[in-house]
């Protein structure tokens, strides 16, 4: 059968692996061919998660100081809220992404099919486009299909009052009562989102912890946040029914502290994310998927089918775009010839929840669990200068070092803009930095960068008098 296209290399999925992948295949050389079965390039991350959730987190941001400033003197009133226009502005920043990102396809004439892929054999893929079946045929193939919402099986998904993250932030209306199903960084952002502009938001975890991979002292700043901002977070609690009624969705809980049934206007899943490995034909072109969905790679981004290339959120945890991108880069560099591996010694986490929460490397827990020797430096943000000038002190520096080598091997961080703060600290493990070269440098004061100094300053005990 003749190809309709043929390229040297073709990425399946636009999101920020795929899209990273094909532009850095293209610079190297590479003829490249683009697949992705939605208009706009850009996947989640662009479309309906990373940036579009930050454009509402900041004007949830924007409502929530300005109230707190009331306390010291400044009023602005009760926030009116244009939700055609808060929606515009959202659609503007994913456009104004997803737009340039098009036109840099362009500027590297990585060619893009509009369609659903699947491979029919190791070297073709089939795209089911708006006019008709187009096949193409690679030399290799970089697979970065991503992945989707998990829904509860049991809830009434034909009802539109039944969401998932990328219902939340189509930002339909504000519902008066939302129940965010899932205490993790994506449900509590949209949360979040929905406290800020006015909802009565719930949420319920099954877990005894929000945000459960992370040190339970980082979550202390912000379950009590959460506690004054939200109608309440019920943890080690089960969601065991939900049924579509007039006056709303009927919920059923299995938990100490909710009752057992209640009533919302709307509820949003958001208790995970599948691999979209077992979706794409994967087996005809004899790559191995897990039952789960997802592809297993080695260093060099390889499935077991060496001309074949797997990245991000289908390779496995965690499912974040900077892990995507990197993956990607190190994919069409191998593709291209190049010896590149994926050697991070750390990929950072970020909840942009209020305050926010950061943490990268070895987190207390880990280090418990595995007997490792670590040794501790915080520096509470009470005893920062600029916290305290931003009225925020409830955050703190976290650095943890090996006790034998002094040098950094992991570090956290909560309080506003902690996810801006934390790659410094991904540099320095990057870097093996040893206690006191964080100590020793100057940073700039007063900053809320300082108190990573300060941690380490902490830890090597050149700062003891900190209240
Ligand atoms: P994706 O972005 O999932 O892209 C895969 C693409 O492949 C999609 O466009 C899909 O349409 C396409 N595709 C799939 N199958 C086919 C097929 N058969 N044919 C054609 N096209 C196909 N991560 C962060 O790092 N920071 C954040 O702040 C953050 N916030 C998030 C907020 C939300 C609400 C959500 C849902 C996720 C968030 N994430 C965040 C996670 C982030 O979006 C993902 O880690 C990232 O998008 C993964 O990139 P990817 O390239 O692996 O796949």
């Amino acid at each position: 059968r003749k190809a309709d296209l043929e390229c040297q290399l073709v990425v399946l999925g636009s999101g920020p692996g795929g899209y990273t992948a094909a532009f850095r295949g293209a610079d190297l050389g590479l003829d490249t061919v683009l697949v992705e079965r939605y208009a706009t390039l850009g996947g989640v991350c662009l479309n309906v998660g990373c940036i579009p959730s930050k454009a509402l987190l900041h004007a949830a941001a924007v409502i929530d100081e300005a109230e707190a400033m009331a306390a010291h003197g400044v009023s602005f009133g009760k926030p009116k809220i244009d939700i055609d226009k808060l929606r515009s502005f959202k659609d503007k920043v994913v456009n104004q992404l997803t737009g340039g990102l098009s036109s840099m396809a362009k500027q590297r004439k990585v060619r893009t099919v509009e369609g659903v892929g699947m491979f029919v054999s190791p070297h073709e893929l089939e795209v089911q486009t708006k006019d008709g079946v187009k096949l193409i045929r690679f030399e290799q193939a970089i697979i970065a299909a991503g992945s989707q919402s998990v829904k509860l099986p049991s809830f009434p998904w034909d009802d539109e009052r039944i969401i998932d993250s990328t219902g939340a932030l189509e930002l339909r209306d504000v519902p008066k009562k939302l129940l965010v199903v899932g205490g993790g960084i994506i449900g509590l952002e949209m949360a979040t989102v929905y406290a800020g502009l006015g909802s009565e938001v719930t949420v319920v975890e099954l877990a005894d912890q929000i945000i459960p991979g992370a040190d339970t002292d980082l979550i202390r700043p912000l379950a009590k946040r959460l506690g004054q901002r939200l109608k309440g977070v019920h943890l080690k609690t089960k969601v065991v029914a939900a049924t579509a009624q007039k006056k709303g969705i009927e919920v059923t809980f299995e938990g100490e502290s909710m009752p057992e049934t209640n009533v919302f206007d709307r509820v949003l899943v958001a208790v995970g994310r599948s691999p979209n490995g077992g979706k794409i034909g994967a087996d005809k072109a004899g790559v191995v998927v897990s039952e789960r969905g997802f592809i297993n790679v080695d260093t060099q981004m390889r499935t077991n089918v060496p001309h074949i290339f797997a990245i991000g959120d289908l390779v496995g945890q965690p499912m974040l775009a900077h892990k995507a991108t990197h993956e990607a880069k190190v994919a069409a560099e191998v593709a291209a010839g190049h010896k590149s591996y994926f050697d991070a010694r750390v990929i950072p986490s970020v909840a942009f929840t209020d305050p926010e929460i950061a943490w990268v490397g070895v987190t207390e827990r880990e280090a418990k669990e595995k007997g490792l020797k670590i040794g501790v430096g915080k520096f509470p943000w009470a005893a920062s200068g600029r916290a305290i000038g931003i009225d925020r002190t409830e955050g703190f520096t976290k650095l943890l070092f090996d006790e034998e080598t002094h040098r950094i091997v992991g570090g956290a961080i909560v309080g506003p803009h902690a996810g801006d703060l934390i790659s410094e600290i991904g540099l320095a493990i990057e870097m093996g930095s040893e206690a006191s070269d964080i100590g020793l440098t100057i940073h700039p004061h007063p900053t809320l960068g300082e108190t990573v100094g300060m941690a380490a300053e902490v830890y090597e005990g050149t700062i003891t008098d900190l209240y």
